[in-house]
């Protein structure tokens, strides 16, 4: 690969409900940032819940041949040659360098099942669900619904039994080792992970090439927040009704000015330009 040219700036972002819409799953909004980050060469990162195969469509679409990390930081996975130096990594797959950072989703799956048996709680996961039900539940069409189901290394559910089902859920998980949160519409069961441990990792990488490199991040929901705390600027976009989350309080984050991609896009024109 060709030397990379020095960057100011690395750029993290989720997807859902940030980089694109939360109901349309459009970027269309972002497409003056996204144009102005293609043409300063500034590496976008996806970090996000979604799975290495929907990420590949992302990077097809949009033209970015750089590392992404996938299910909530449960692996980074970088392009062959893309670093001209040696580093850890866990295997290598296709034409990836895998950092692997979750636990495998079958683990998950037995272990979220048992778990709501013992505290006879109802859920619904990704895995109990066919292809055309993830469609009518997220939305997404048939074939983005059937690369969302190629999960890995995070399990995505919503809760049915009523509060405090959740907060019992969630300790149980939490006693068991693993990581409970939510995004815009799900809530996860991971390992030891989170976007924040990813983005660490990665950002030693870049700044092996360029140490005076800066951060930025972009979310919507609690499960960036570890993200948005992992980098040098952290900013929310608005949900869909004009909130914030209200989860995520840090007055290191900043609250960006739109709904989703419209914020994106704004917020980081704001800096880049
Ligand atoms: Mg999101």
């Amino acid at each position: 690969m060709e030397e990379m040219q020095a960057s100011e700036y690395i750029i993290y972002t989720d997807m859902d409900g940030t980089l694109v819409d939360h109901d349309t799953y459009s970027y269309d909004a972002a497409l003056p940032a996204l144009e102005l980050i293609n043409k300063k060469n500034i590496p976008l990162i996806f970090c996000t819940s979604k799975t290495r195969a929907e990420l590949e469509v992302y990077c097809h679409k949009l033209d970015i041949h750089h590392p992404f990390i996938s299910e909530n930081g449960g692996a980074i996975f970088i392009p062959l040659d893309y670093f001209d130096f040696p580093y850890d990594h866990t295997k290598q797959i296709d034409n990836y360098n895998v950092i692997e950072l979750g636990v495998g989703y079958n683990i998950l799956e037995s272990n979220l099942k048992e778990i709501c048996a013992k505290i006879d709680c109802q859920v619904i996961g990704f895995g109990d669900m066919d292809v055309d039900e993830v469609c009518q539940d997220t939305g997404l069409d048939r074939e983005c619904a059937a690369l969302a189901k190629q999960r890995d290394y995070d399990e995505a559910f919503r809760i049915k039994s009523p509060a405090p089902k959740d907060e019992l859920l969630e300790q149980e998980i939490r006693k068991r080792g693993f990581n409970y949160t939510k995004g815009g519409r799900y809530y996860h069961i991971m390992g030891n992970n989170d976007k924040g441990k990813a983005v660490h990792i990665l950002t030693d990488l870049y700044r092996t090439k360029w140490p005076g490199v800066k951060t930025i991040g972009l979310g919507d929901s609690l499960n960036d927040l570890p993200m948005l705390m992992a980098v040098d600027i952290g900013i929310l976009v608005q949900k869909p009704d004009g909130n914030y989350d209200p989860s995520i309080t840090s007055p290191n984050i900043k609250q960006g000015t739109g709904i989703g991609p419209k914020g994106w896009n704004q917020e980081l024109i704001n800096i880049l330009e």
